[in-house]
């Protein structure tokens, strides 16, 4: 079995009163999950919500965060043409993001952590983040999962995977086992990412680095593994970034 998350209070279930008592004076940061919904070879549309708002309970448990709403879309590129893939623009997830930040500064929040799943919005999401400190003087991290543990898909899977491949799908096994079946993984077939070529849509709704490599297993102890050195290592940044701005700016 997973390991259970703890109880970390979510930021929809308070009422104002119990917000007022408990902001800043016992929590003063926020973890926010952000995706979007996308094709994702065999596994779902909503991987790429399903897995931050996994690691946002866990870190939030861990860390003393208040869990807020997830953002579920955001900017889809390449694998917009596949059915059921969404997006809005670059701009208006900007724009939304960033007054969605602020406005947890507003709230009386000092810090924000971001448990970001999709890789087509970063760019986005560091502005948003830079003018959260601008605009209402929130210290914030953003975490892009798939990328903070490559050592982990090299020592549980032995191999790194890429796009709906090894990594994302053991994300979904451990978060929601019951949503993936082995019959929609066979036969998936991958394209292999290049870097001397663009291709607009990608070619296949799974991408791997090398060709055969990483592809998804429906393995749950390796998923649960993989998952937490996942966890380890985000919860390990924020604790790193919590304890610089403490001890160097005093917040
Ligand atoms: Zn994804």
């Amino acid at each position: 079995m997973a390991q259970e998350p703890g109880n970390a209070p979510r930021l929809a279930e308070l009422n104002w009163k119990e917000f007022r008592n408990m902001v800043p004076a016992t929590y003063d940061g926020v973890v926010i999950p952000i995706g979007t919904v996308e094709a994702h070879g065999g596994i779902p549309l909503g991987t790429d919500i399903i897995i931050p708002e996994y690691l946002a309970e866990r870190l939030a448990a861990r860390l003393s965060l208040i869990i807020a709403p997830t953002v579920n879309y955001g900017v889809t590129r390449s694998l917009l043409p596949y059915p059921g893939s969404h997006t809005v623009t670059s701009a208006t997830f900007r724009q939304y993001v960033t007054e969605t930040f602020a406005g947890f500064g507003r709230m009386g929040f000092r810090k924000l952590v971001v448990v970001n799943g999709h890789g087509g919005h970063i760019n986005e999401l560091k502005e948003a983040a830079q003018a959260a400190y601008g605009d209402a003087g929130l210290f914030s991290i953003v975490l892009h999962w798939w990328l903070m543990a490559p050592e982990a898909s090299e020592e549980v899977f032995g191999a790194e995977g890429g796009h709906a491949a090894v990594e994302e799908t053991a994300g979904v096994v451990a978060a929601r086992p019951d949503l993936v079946k082995a019959a929609t993984l066979d036969g998936l077939k991958a394209a292999t990412y290049d870097k001397g070529v663009f291709r607009m849509p990608f070619p296949r709704s799974v991408g791997v680095r090398e060709s055969g490599k990483g592809m998804p297993s429906t393995d749950v102890k390796k998923a649960e593994r993989y998952m937490a050195l996942v966890e380890e290592r985000c919860a390990e940044a924020v604790e790193e970034a919590f304890a610089g701005w403490r001890e160097e700016l005093g917040k």
